[in-house]
């Protein structure tokens, strides 16, 4: 039976055991610290009422954790070379099913409906740094039922994450996140904390999905197509960014005239409105295409 993991000896016994060999292309870097396990785990809020879907167990250390905190947990891993190792390292667990997948190409919805009855689940996650975005974005915006997400991410990532207007981190991120879930930092993570190290620190992030989400729109795709567009071009004011983009095709007046609608200076920068002006410049403008 293998041991507990989450120190440098016992994580370095098992990759040699099987001769394992890191793929920078999967942003592999394996947790060493049992402290920042514990903080994952209690960030989580992790119970035995809970199913869990782990993206990315690599060799199995979070998932160890998992399966003692939870009823049941899915552990979804690209790489087939740790599938051996995850037999080995969760060998004492009957709670877990590891899935050798491609985390993009899973239909989350349809595994959550099949193992949970549709009912929510938790998301837990050393997260691959290569698509942090795309494995949040996509969860979100398939409406996945998910209690909370928690996950380490790059320090950066996190601080864009939960910035408000006027910030130097405030952009497209900070709006779609905070949109569909309230963040909250939990842990600041330095690089010896993982095996190999990363180049970047890191930090453990929750986002609560909302109940009810605060800012309502008529098209939620309109809405995110104008966010973008006013970031894109983040030193132009926001007529002109919305006006040079491709996504809103309204003439210039009429960009000018929903932005005075919305009671804010005619020259205003995107980076200063918050999500509930954005929300509210989006039904203006959805008002003005279709009349
Ligand atoms: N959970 C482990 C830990 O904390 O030690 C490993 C975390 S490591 C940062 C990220 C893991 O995600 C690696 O095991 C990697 O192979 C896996 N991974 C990378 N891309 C993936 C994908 N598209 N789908 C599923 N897993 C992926």
């Amino acid at each position: 039976m293998q041991n507990k993991l989450g120190n440098p000896k016992e994580t370095i016994e098992i990759l040699n055991k099987y001769h394992f060999v890191f793929q920078k292309k999967y942003g592999q870097n394996f947790l060493i610290d049992t402290h920042v396990l514990d903080k994952i785990i209690k960030a989580a809020e992790v119970t035995k009422d809970d199913m869990v879907l782990e993206i990315g167990p690599g060799i199995g250390t979070l998932t160890q954790y998992l399966c003692e905190a939870a009823r049941e947990v899915i552990a979804v891993e690209i790489d087939k070379s740790l599938i051996p190792i995850l037999e080995d390292t969760l060998s004492t667990y009957d709670n877990v099913t590891v899935m050798n997948e491609d985390i993009l190409k899973v239909d989350i919805n349809k595994l959550v409906q099949e193992k949970n009855n549709g009912k929510p689940v938790k998301i837990v996650a050393n997260l691959p740094y290569y698509i942090t975005t795309p494995i949040i974005m996509g969860l979100f915006e398939a409406h996945v039922p998910i209690e909370n997400i928690t996950v380490m991410v790059q320090k950066e990532v996190a601080d864009r994450m939960q910035s408000g207007p006027g910030t130097k981190d405030y952009g497209a991120l900070s709006l779609a996140v905070q949109y569909y879930a309230k963040p909250y930092i939990a842990a600041n993570v330095p690089p010896n904390c993982f095996m190999p190290r990363p180049n970047v620190g890191s930090a453990v992030i929750r986002l609560t999905l909302h109940n009810d989400s605060p800012v309502k729109v008529k098209d939620e795709r309109l809405l995110f197509r104008i966010i973008r567009e006013s970031f894109n071009q983040r030193r132009k004011t926001l007529v002109n960014g919305l006006n040079n983009g491709a996504e809103v095709k309204l003439p210039k007046e009429t960009i000018a005239e929903a932005i005075s609608e919305l009671k804010v200076s005619p020259t205003i920068r995107g980076e200063a409105l918050t999500l509930e002006q954005f929300g509210r410049l989006s039904d203006i403008i959805y008002d003005k295409i279709h009349g």
